[in-house]
């Protein structure tokens, strides 16, 4: 019998063992795949390391600090890129639009000064389009969300925004047309990372006294006898149940759950990952720690250097990138591994990051949980699985659990409330 039995391994599943072990309970971890980490965790390919797609730490909070000042880290500053047809302009795209030739500029700003006023209850592309004007909004934020959230701006809602998009002033709009001197508005102002070990080294001090069993991935929860069945036919009796698995799984695999749970659990759906990433036997071309991509000819959203983000993670005159295309099951990959891998390579020569020659190693493999996606009516039908989640005394945690847009540092809070959980006598 587990005290408190958490599903799931990641940084989530981590912070509610660890917590729940500060608070003197005695916590176990069941984690499905053979290594901890979850989305925070690496794989090797030749000599070369590659973090499961961009990842950076970063936090305001005191106890997810705390977390990092444990490790030797990095400090890099904030600079990403954008490419568009044969250009970088610097990020965010709507005030530094510098690059562009003179005609372009006076029709993005023009649009910027008659956007329309804000509304109550906007979609994202008119949320986009009120906050850009119509020719900012559709040549970049609309087409990079077809790309990044594989459907189209005015499909989602606005819930998930928070501080990611800058919303720049009439000024800073006109001063980053003329001149590339722009200061950086990105909403973080530093970013950190292991200078050895790759991103999940800043939890690995975290897990060092924790029970934790890999290749435990838990398939039926009861929660009337207060057990879970394993796939490898075991079963474990369980006084609190904390789960970081995702939500529509979880609620699939409740033993008596409603049809109408099930019905809203089968409307929540996430895009995955292709991750391409690539070795090169030589230093880096181009130098952008990352980059977005907006042209639609090319597949990838997303890259970034692992050899700058620390250069451990390459053999010495070694770099690396990765590069992220997103697909989902409203718009599926349509290419194999090995063509994706082709394409990459023409698309990073087109954009001049990166020299076939030079290639040193190649890798292809899927995440198939990547950002939660808020179409329109989400929430709604999230919270309502949620509750019935709840109302069967599971405590969901982390990204997936309480199927939301959280960064590391917010999902190692989400599992921070398994310190909470009360006493059974
Ligand atoms: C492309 C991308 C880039 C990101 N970049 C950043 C960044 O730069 N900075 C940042 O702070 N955050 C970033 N994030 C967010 C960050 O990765 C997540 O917030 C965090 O890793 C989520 O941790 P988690 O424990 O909730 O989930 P996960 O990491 O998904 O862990 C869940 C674990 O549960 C296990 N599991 C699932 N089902 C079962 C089961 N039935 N039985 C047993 N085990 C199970 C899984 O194998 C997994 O190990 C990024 C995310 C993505 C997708």
């Amino acid at each position: 019998m587990a005290e408190i039995l958490i599903i799931g391994g990641g940084v989530a599943g981590i912070s509610a063992a660890v917590h729940a072990r500060r608070a003197g309970r005695e916590a176990v971890i069941f984690e499905a795949g053979e290594r901890w980490g979850g989305l925070l965790d690496h794989f090797h390919v030749g000599g070369f390391r590659f973090d499961n797609a961009v990842h950076f730490a970063f936090s305001n909070n005191e106890h997810y600090r705390a977390v990092l000042e444990m490790t030797d880290y990095i400090t890099h500053r904030p600079e990403p890129y954008n490419y568009e047809q044969g250009r970088w302009l610097k990020h965010p795209v709507q005030n530094n639009l510098y690059p562009l030739p003179a005609e372009e500029k006076v029709k993005a700003i023009k649009s910027f000064i008659e956007r329309p006023d804000q509304s109550e209850d906007s979609n994202y592309r008119q949320w986009l389009n009120e906050q850009f004007g119509e020719v900012i909004a559709g040549r970049y934020p609309a087409r990079y969300t077809e790309k990044y959230w594989t459907v189209p701006a005015d499909s989602l809602s606005t819930d998930w925004i928070g501080s990611r998009l800058y919303r720049p002033s009439l000024e800073e709009v006109l001063f980053g047309a003329m001149t590339d001197r722009t200061p950086s508005t990105y909403y973080l102002p530093e970013l950190f990372y292991p200078r050895r070990g790759g991103y999940r080294a800043f939890l690995d001090p975290l897990v060092e006294d924790l029970d934790l069993r890999t290749g435990k991935e838990v398939v039926r929860v009861n929660p009337v006898k207060k057990y879970v069945e394993c796939r490898d036919g075991s079963r474990e009796y369980y006084l609190h149940l904390v789960s970081s698995t995702p939500l529509p799984v979880l609620a699939g695999m409740i033993d008596g759950a409603p049809a109408v749970v099930g019905e809203q659990a089968a409307a929540l759906w996430a895009t995955s990952v292709a991750l391409v990433s690539l070795g090169f036997s030589r230093p880096q071309k181009g130098g952008h720690l990352w980059f977005y991509i907006y042209d639609r000819d090319i597949l990838p959203a997303r890259a970034h250097a692992p050899s700058m983000k620390s250069p451990d993670n390459a053999p010495q005159g070694c770099s690396s990138l990765q590069f992220e295309t997103y697909f989902s099951r409203q718009a599926p990959l349509k290419c194999s591994g090995e063509e994706l891998i082709e394409h990459v390579l023409d698309a990073a020569e087109k954009m001049d990051v990166a020299s076939r020659p030079d290639l040193a190693v190649a890798d292809y493999r899927t995440l198939p949980y990547g950002n939660v996606v808020f179409d329109r009516g989400m929430v709604g039908r999230r919270d309502y699985v949620l509750d019935y989640v709840r109302s069967c005394g599971i405590l969901p945690v982390g990204r997936f659990g309480e199927w939301d847009y959280l960064w590391a540092d917010q999902s190692f809070l989400s599992g921070k409330q398994a310190e909470t959980l009360p006493f059974v006598v």
